[in-house]
């Protein structure tokens, strides 16, 4: 028996069998095949020199006559390596003899080049391996647009299984859990990372940045995931399933004695009235958002309809998956597409260029006013579906007024086009917006001049405001909400919102950790949006406290400049009760 320990995220502990999924150094699933589909897998390498070697040559056809002479030998160098037979003959031997999968086999006989490249003295060859993952990459993404021998296969049977890997993308989760796997592992990411998000939503532990996972758990070994401490424990022994086993009533019994709070008011001490919504990935959500006791959706992530599948989603597939969350539950904010950076349709493996700041670069809203013909289909799915309920309209990372004013007339578009089809839709729709880029929050005045609506989408936001990339857990340890800088946006935005009688929600993961929760009530913030597993301990926490008793830790806190006095501020304020004054 032995721990390791990574970050945890949703909540609970899992025991099951590890299901390990080898990931190289080019991203393929490292697996292994039966005898009997060794065949196949030579046959599906075949098929992809052969399609990488055609695209190669038809676009060495298309280089015009006036480009750079360097293009067209450039491309020659790739069509004689992808034809090089011993590239075939090797990979195959791989395949046949070490029983691995196509995908497996490539890399290898990649890793193996590399070895002979980096030990070339010239400095010019040496540069060449550049040039063969450039030609392996492709044969990859070949392979995968083909037939994908998946990491997983498809013939095991998962059920209670814990999946454990390098990293997963959101639509390998989403993908991974139809596969009803009970917890899952991961070298990589973050507890703001999009996949550690959707672990709460599929309401199941979860443990990331776990370095070092894949290497050191065995395939088919009996692990536990315990998400409350970030730890794994690999083949555990009889006396610490037994310890497990009573953690694990005791976590069934406080969520059932939590769910009892589910048709009370989310009210404070003082009477202050809140709003606790839901954050939704998949319509399937709103059940667990009903049984938590959510008032709405303050967050549909509408992007997760878009992944793991060849075409994207009709008009009306987007309608019907709205319709059936609207008609679920009253209030539903519905977020229009949040697609680049770590959500790609495809978990990023068929895409062409990567762009090397893919959240700095063309996502979300940017990317729908590049691709007018996806954004008007899902606003007309979203504005027909208000006929069957309260919907609001949510657009996310704003950066700039000229970006909410082009979208504005996207909208005003699509609704002239429903009206001249004569569809019922409600024409009072509210339109929001995300703050989560600083230079939104900074002028949120601005925005919430314009909008009916802000939410605070704090994952983005510490993202950007503190340079941390969300998903990269080496700087993990960075993450703070409660940094000077983050405190002072956020206050900034709720702020705005009130000068202009705007209603501010807050949808990112600080909504869901109630150790924030009275800081947020004392910023002002009264609507809250969340994974729906924690919408009863937010309610707990929210009962038990004095907004009018907030104020002085609230300003301390805020012109606090050093860090730790700032998280033992924070402890005071979460240890503040009305009894332990009247004792004082
Ligand atoms: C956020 O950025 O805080 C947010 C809620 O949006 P997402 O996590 O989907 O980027
Ligand atoms: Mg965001």
């Amino acid at each position: 028996m032995f721990y390791l320990q990574g970050a945890g995220v949703g909540s609970g502990i899992a025991i099951g069998t590890a299901y390990v999924i080898q990931q190289s150094v080019v991203g393929a699933a490292m697996r292994r095949v039966g005898k009997d589909q060794l065949a196949r897998e030579i046959a599906r390498l075949e098929s992809a020199l052969k399609s990488t070697s055609a695209n190669l040559e038809k676009v060495r056809q298309e280089v015009p006559d006036n480009a750079p002479k360097e293009i067209a030998a450039f491309l020659d160098a790739h069509i004689l390596m992808v034809n090089d037979p011993t590239l075939h003959e090797a990979t195959a031997k791989i395949i046949q003899e070490d029983q691995f999968c196509a995908e497996s086999a490539l890399t290898m006989h990649r890793n193996q080049l590399a070895e002979v490249f980096e030990n070339m003295e010239d400095e010019y060859l040496r540069s060449k391996q550049g040039d063969v993952d450039q030609v392996i990459q492709q044969i990859h993404h070949q392979l995968l647009i083909h037939e994908s021998s998946d990491s997983i296969d498809s013939n095991d049977n998962l059920d209670g299984c814990i999946l454990v890997a390098h990293d997963l993308t959101p639509a390998d989760t989403v993908q991974f859990m139809k596969m009803k796997m009970s917890a899952f592992v991961t070298n990589l990411g973050s507890p703001i990372s999009h996949v550690a998000i959707l672990a709460g939503s599929l309401k199941m532990p979860a443990v990331v940045g776990l370095h070092g996972a894949v290497r050191h758990i065995a395939h088919g070994a009996t692990i536990a995931v315990d998400a409350d401490t970030g730890s794994v424990i690999v083949n555990p022994d009889a006396a610490t399933l037994a310890k497990l086993a009573v953690r694990r009533e005791e976590h069934a019994r406080l969520q059932t004695e939590l769910l009892a709070l589910r048709d009370v008011e989310p009210l404070t001490l003082d009477g202050e009235q809140t709003s606790l919504l839901a954050n939704v990935e998949l319509p399937e959500d709103v059940e667990y958002a009903q049984q938590s006791g959510a008032m709405g959706v303050g967050l549909y992530r509408t992007e997760y309809l878009y992944m793991n599948r060849v075409h994207l989603p009709t008009e009306e597939e987007q309608f019907q998956a709205y319709v059936h969350v609207v008609k679920s539950l009253k209030r539903v904010t519905i977020r229009t597409l949040d697609l680049g950076a770590d959500k790609q349709v495809d978990g990023g493996r068929k895409q062409g260029n990567v762009a090397i700041n893919p959240a700095l670069g063309l996502r979300a809203v940017r990317l729908c006013l590049r691709s007018l013909g996806t954004f008007r289909a899902q606003l007309r799915a979203i504005y027909r579906a208000s006929a069957f309920g309260e919907v609001q309209c949510m657009i996310p990372m704003l950066s700039n007024l000229d970006e909410l004013k082009q979208v504005m007339s996207v909208i005003d578009e699509v609704k002239r086009e429903l009206d001249s089809e004569h569809v019922v839709y409600d024409p009072t729709v509210k339109i929001g917006g995300m703050i989560e880029v600083p230079a939104a929050a900074i002028t949120a005045d601005q925005f919430a001049e314009q909008l009916d609506f802000l939410s605070i989408g704090t994952n983005d936001l510490i993202q950007y405001t503190l340079a941390i990339d969300r998903v990269d857990d080496e700087v993990n340890y960075l993450y703070d909400p409660l940094h000077t800088s983050i405190l002072r946006l956020v206050k900034n935005v709720i702020d705005a919102g009130s000068k202009h009688g705007k209603s501010v929600s807050l949808c990112g993961e600080m909504a869901s950790d109630p150790k924030y929760t009275r800081l947020l009530l004392g910023l002002g913030l009264r609507v809250f949006s969340m994974d729906p597993g924690a919408i009863p301990q937010i309610k707990q926490v929210i009962r038990n406290s004095d907004v009018g008793r907030t104020g002085e830790y609230i300003s301390e806190i805020m012109d606090c400049a050093d860090a730790s006095r700032r998280v033992r501020l924070l402890q005071r304020l979460n240890s503040d009760s009305v009894e332990a004054a009247s004792v004082n």
